[in-house]
């Protein structure tokens, strides 16, 4: 089937025994026995509901894997992927991961033993070297936040392959209409559902999608045991949001585009980061290995001044954390999302505190460029 027929129907069949259309919210924490020894098939909301369950077929549908798995959030799901992992494993991942990702690894995992390199994945020789003996995970986000780049999905599961680990990849800026890295070869896709899944900014959850039995098998062991899952109400929520997911990535895109065209041949804007310019140094990577160029938009202002002036006058796009919604979200990444990240490293890794990042909305083009000239007028020349 084409993507926005399995996104509107795979996992959403209607209800057997009503025929709602709709999968109904099973607002439930227990289901009763059928007799002693033998329930339903459900036996507690922890392990099965059916609500989660038909977003955990829909997300593995789109993704073109086996099984979904969906959980509280997306930073619970990168904690479910993790816990596959034992002490003393080795991990090699994008040293631009998202900021939450980061911290739970130095926060938190790292006092479990297990041992991170950070490497620029760009660069499939920087991935090979970081790789030990006890390397058993690959971890890649492509592109990054926020500076977009990309790592090559391909080249980097055959590395994989031949080096008998798993690849797995944060497919959330880019969502299953754009980019299918299982199809790629990655091993596992994680996707925090808060962004263009559910894409109405009133939801936070994860998804982790699977494709060997192996790992199918641990994921929902660690997902019943940890019990960080998705709730029902929430599962509903991203259900209905997937089911319109190709005409706003469709219109995320073609505003982005424009959008990235009138910053690029504007003054006061220093430099664009937009995997869809001919600009971009991955430009042909960006081509190959996905459908589309995406929604985010990260651009310098030259200085934090001109970028406070900037953000300060904006009227429709909303200065908030997060991406992926409806409405324009915009974010100064050194001071917001990216804050965790020490300051150094931010500066080493591009996140320069001129830095804007853009998640460009499903609004009508033309208003959106008025507030973005609006803003850029009042930094001083
Ligand atoms: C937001 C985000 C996460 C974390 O997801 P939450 O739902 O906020 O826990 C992970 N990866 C990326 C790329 C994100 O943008």
């Amino acid at each position: 089937m084409g993507f926005s027929t399995d996104a509107i129907h795979a996992g959403q069949e209607t209800d057997p025994t009503t025929g709602a259309v709709s999968v109904p919210i099973y607002q439930t924490s227990t289901y009763e026995m059928v007799e002693l020894g033998k329930t339903t098939g459900y036996d507690y909301a922890r392990t099965i509901n059916p609500t989660r369950a038909a977003l955990e077929r829909s997300i593995a549908a789109l993704e073109r894997g086996q099984r979904g798995f969906a959980f509280a959030s997306g930073m619970a799901g990168i904690n479910a992927v993790f816990s596959m992992l034992s002490s003393g494993d080795h991990v090699v991942i994008s040293e631009n991961v998202y900021g939450g990702t980061f911290r739970l690894i130095n926060g938190v995992l790292k006092n479990f033993g297990l041992t991170f390199t950070f490497v620029d994945s760009s660069n499939q020789a920087a991935i090979e070297s970081a790789m030990t003996g006890s390397t058993k995970m690959v971890f890649i986000e492509t592109p990054t936040n926020p500076i977009l780049t990309l790592t090559d999905i391909e080249a980097t599961a055959s590395l994989c392959r031949r080096r008998g680990c798993d690849l797995v990849v944060d497919n959330t800026f880019m969502s299953p209409f754009l980019q299918s890295p299982l199809e790629l070869g990655a091993d596992l896709v994680v996707h925090s559902t808060t962004k263009f899944l559910n894409g109405h900014s009133d939801s936070v959850g994860g998804a982790v999608v699977a494709v060997k039995k192996e790992h199918i098998e641990r994921l929902h062991f660690i997902q019943k045991s940890a019990g960080a899952v998705l709730s029902p109400m929430d599962s509903w929520l991203v259900l209905r949001g997937i089911k319109t997911l190709g005409v706003r990535m469709e219109r995320h895109e073609s505003n982005a585009r424009t959008i990235a065209d009138f910053l690029d041949g504007h003054e006061k804007v220093r430099r664009v980061l937009y995997p869809g310019l001919d600009s971009h140094p991955q430009h042909a990577l960006a081509a190959r290995q996905a459908r589309g160029f995406g929604g985010m938009i990260s651009f310098e202002l030259g200085s934090y001044d001109a970028a406070k002036r900037f953000l300060d006058a904006l009227q429709i796009c909303t200065l908030a954390e997060s991406l992926g919604g409806v409405e324009t979200l915009i974010s100064h990444s050194a001071s917001m999302t990216h804050a965790s990240v020490p300051q150094h490293e931010r500066q080493r890794l591009g996140i320069k505190d001129d830095l804007v990042r853009l998640s460009v909305g499903i609004e009508d083009a033309e208003d959106l460029i008025a507030d973005l000239r609006r803003g850029l007028d009042r930094i001083e020349a």
